[in-house]
């Protein structure tokens, strides 16, 4: 591990400013990163492939942005709230059922302690290109390198939203609870605070795959604002993993249903595992629209869902397990007891 500088900031001014004075390009190559859980930011500096210069303290701020408030207008995660507080809200549990799963089936208990929900939804690839600097081939660590993926060990890479110059996979589970209920996420920037559809967070690889968000440098995540809807309370998450604790997704779905007189009314879903991006599966959402939700119909809108899917020979059983995971979590929300 190289030497770094380490600062605590007390407000978000100040964390704000120290991290905007580390750079000019994405957050991902700035030479000052927050420190929250540090859950990732460690292992990765550990392992060398991120080589930050400082380290800014941002736990201070937990006093103003680690609440968790559930009402009427739905619910507000601060993002220095830890993932097991937001996993064991009762609340959250009742209210917002697919949140609460998507934290409680990640990481282990002593990782969702440490863990904080902003530094989770910024977490990188688990491609082990990436993470093993002695590859030289990773655009994503090393632009214009190559990519060491597509034509080595893929089987837990993206079919989904993938370019030629890198098919990782986004690695969360939270972040796809949020697309799918439309979240917004809060901001605080040099230009003062901003919020932002939480969907348009991520970007896809394209020919740019080290500039993995939207966020410029010094941007802070304040919190996550996740409006109630008719949907929220029939929610759930469902992964598929290699083994059932302590892993990470193969796939995964996030499923929101509103059922009225049999059929249903409106749907949210979005994907995990599967794609570079938290995936929101709008062509699926639409061809559930009006219908019973039944074996024949949720079969055909997971079709729709992995229709524009590329794979290669490590990955290709990835859009079949996909289907099969979003189809048993559509049929099990739909039966579910709100
Ligand atoms: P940190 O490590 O402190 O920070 C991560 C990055 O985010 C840094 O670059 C930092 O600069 C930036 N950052 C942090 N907070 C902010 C903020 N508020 N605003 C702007 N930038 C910020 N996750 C899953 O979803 N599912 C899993 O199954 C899973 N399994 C795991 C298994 C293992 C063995 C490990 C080590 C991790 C696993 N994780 C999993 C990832 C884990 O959830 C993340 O490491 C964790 O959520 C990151 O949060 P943190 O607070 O520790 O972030
Ligand atoms: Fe790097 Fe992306 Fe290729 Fe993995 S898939 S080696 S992260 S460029």
């Amino acid at each position: 591990m190289r030497p770094f500088v380490y600062a605590r900031a007390e407000t978000v001014e100040t964390a704000v400013r120290a991290a905007d004075a580390g750079g000019s390009g994405p957050p991902t190559r700035a030479a000052t990163q927050y420190l929250a859980g540090g859950t990732t930011i460690l292992d990765l500096m550990k392992l060398d492939t991120m080589r930050p210069e400082a380290l800014v303290d941002i736990n201070d701020l937990a006093d103003r942005h680690g609440a968790i408030e559930v009402g009427a207008q739905g619910l507000r995660l601060g993002a220095l709230a830890r993932m097991s507080e937001a996993a064991d809200h009762p609340a959250v549990r009742r209210d917002f059922p697919v949140i609460a799963q998507s934290l409680q089936l990640a990481a282990s208990a002593q990782i969702r302690n440490m863990a904080t929900l902003g530094g989770n939804v910024l977490q990188r690839t688990r491609c082990n290109y990436f993470r093993d600097p002695s590859w030289a081939a990773c655009n994503k660590r090393n632009p214009g390198s190559g990519c060491a993926a597509l034509d080595g060990v893929n089987r837990k890479h993206a079919v989904l939203g993938v370019s030629d110059h890198c098919i990782a996979t986004y690695p969360g589970d939270f972040a796809q609870a949020l697309v799918a209920l439309d979240a917004v996420v809060e901001i605080a920037g040099r230009s003062g605070p901003r919020t932002l559809p939480f969907a348009s967070l991520h970007r896809q690889p394209g020919g740019t795959p080290d500039v993995e968000t939207v966020l410029q440098p010094g941007d802070l995540i304040t919190g996550f604002a996740v409006p109630a809807g008719a949907w929220t309370r029939r929610s759930l998450y469902l992964k598929i993993r290699d083994r059932q604790s302590y892993e990470f997704a193969l796939a995964s779905a996030a499923v929101a249903l509103e059922i009225r007189d049999g059929v249903v009314a409106e749907a949210r879903i979005a994907l995990g595992g599967v794609a570079t991006t938290p995936w929101r599966a709008r062509e699926a959402e639409e061809a559930l629209k009006g219908r019973p939700c039944d074996e024949a119909t949720c079969s055909a809108a997971a079709r729709t869902a992995f229709a524009g899917a590329e794979t290669r020979p490590g990955n290709a059983f990835k859009p079949e397990l996909g289907r099969r995971t979003l189809i048993r979590a559509l049929l099990q929300a739909a039966t579910m007891e709100v």
